[in-house]
């Protein structure tokens, strides 16, 4: 079935998005899977009801939307990211990641800080009380967890249901993340936890996991988070390969959007990528400023200055050092390159050359026997599982 070639304009706006009800609304990967008997997950170092994890579970005419306090008097009869989540999506078995802010009410103080005025339901609902509810009222082995301890000591194999919400916001950077028990867990370990959960459904389970934060960093031009973030995210698909099989399950790892990040110069072999590229001046023909620079830099962002910032003897490698850009911008922008797609498992072969974005989603659901392939497949379906990550967005 194609999609329909009706333009929605619902940009923030209620009332267009009600009128057109559920026609408007697409069903996800995540919902398709759960109705085809198996389970499903969301892992993200973002918030939970950030745009790429609410793209799994939510339909929203604004982003944004994530509380009810983020939704303005006129677009009230919407309902936000986080109520959305616990009301619609409570079979969902594993949601961990950051965002905590948007299930508690304003009038309670954050559990992990005790501060007041961080938590943002305006309505007094309570969601993480609503979904401990829901799942004993189900009689299901569930957990709440919000530090590192916690959830380390969820024995998945005894717990179906897992929500986890590890920060007010965003999780940590990796490179300024609390190890301790108080702490948070990493994308790793999130994974790892998910996975072992997911896979005791004999129908198999379908899982989004998102290294949230390499977006972050880059918006903010600190390319050695980003780079560290991007590291995380390679941990948690090398946890996740080492969990499943390939011969009956799926993995995607992409991203959904690149940045004006570039890598540049005819650096000396064995530079430090976050250094100088020619430090002594010796080797490379000079800049037309005189001033030297670094290999990794950025088209557009806050690392713009005027006159060029001369880098002669700073350090370039510290953890907030901030690249330098083009264009001068609070934060850096989104980029319009073909981003890269590898798969492997069942129909991985799929992936080849160019695509459009939407193919995506066709290949796993004709690879898991859901959605619109759900009665294409010649074995019983269900014998397939798909683990997809994603890469994040602003
Ligand atoms: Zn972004």
């Amino acid at each position: 079935m194609l999609l329909e070639s009706t333009i929605y304009n619902l940009t923030s706006d209620c009332s267009a998005y009600i009128s057109q009800g559920e026609e408007a609304e697409i069903d996800s990967i995540i919902r398709q899977a759960i109705e085809q008997g198996k389970s499903a997950g969301v892992v993200t170092t973002a918030r939970l009801t950030h745009a790429t994890p609410a793209a799994t579970y939510a339909h929203s005419p604004d982003r944004n939307w994530e509380s009810d306090a983020d939704i303005g008097p006129a677009n009230g009869a919407c309902k936000d990211i986080a109520q959305q989540l616990i009301d619609n999506n409570h079979d969902i078995q594993v949601l961990l990641g950051g965002g905590r802010r948007a299930f508690l009410p304003v009038s309670e103080p954050d559990p992990e800080t005790n501060a007041p005025g961080v938590n943002k339901r305006m309505d007094g609902r309570n969601l993480v009380d609503d979904w401990e509810s829901i799942q004993q009222g189900k009689n299901n082995n569930y957990r709440y967890v919000w530090k590192k301890q916690d959830f380390d000591d969820v024995d998945p194999d005894e717990v179906d249901f897992l929500l986890g919400l590890f920060s007010p916001s965003h999780m940590q950077y990796e490179l300024e993340r609390d190890t301790s028990g108080d702490g948070e867990p990493s994308l790793a370990e999130m994974t790892d936890k998910a996975i072992k959960i997911l896979r005791r459904n004999k129908n198999g389970f379908a899982l989004m996991v998102e290294g949230g934060r390499i977006d972050h960093a880059h918006h903010e031009n600190k390319a050695k988070k980003s780079l560290e973030e991007t590291v995380q995210f390679e941990e948690a698909i090398k946890m996740a390969m080492s969990l499943i099989d390939q011969k009956d399950t799926l993995v995607v790892v992409t991203a959904d959007h690149s940045h004006p990040f570039s890598l540049t110069g005819y650096t000396n072999r064995g530079n430090p990528i976050l250094g100088l590229v020619d430090p002594l001046g010796i080797n490379i023909e000079p800049t037309l400023d005189g001033l030297p620079y670094t290999s990794l830099l950025y088209g557009n962002g806050p690392g713009y200055t005027s006159p060029r910032q001369d880098l002669t003897g700073v350090n370039t490698e510290t953890t907030d050092f901030i690249q330098q850009s083009a264009v001068p911008l609070e934060f850096d922008t989104h980029s319009g390159e073909d981003v890269g797609i590898y798969a492997l498992g069942p129909m991985s072969h799929l992936f080849h050359g160019v695509h459009e974005q939407h193919y995506v989603a066709h290949v796993i659901q004709y690879a898991a026997c859901i959605g619109e392939y759900a009665k294409n497949c010649r074995k019983k379906s269900g014998t397939l599982r798909s683990v997809i990550h994603g890469n994040p967005e602003v």
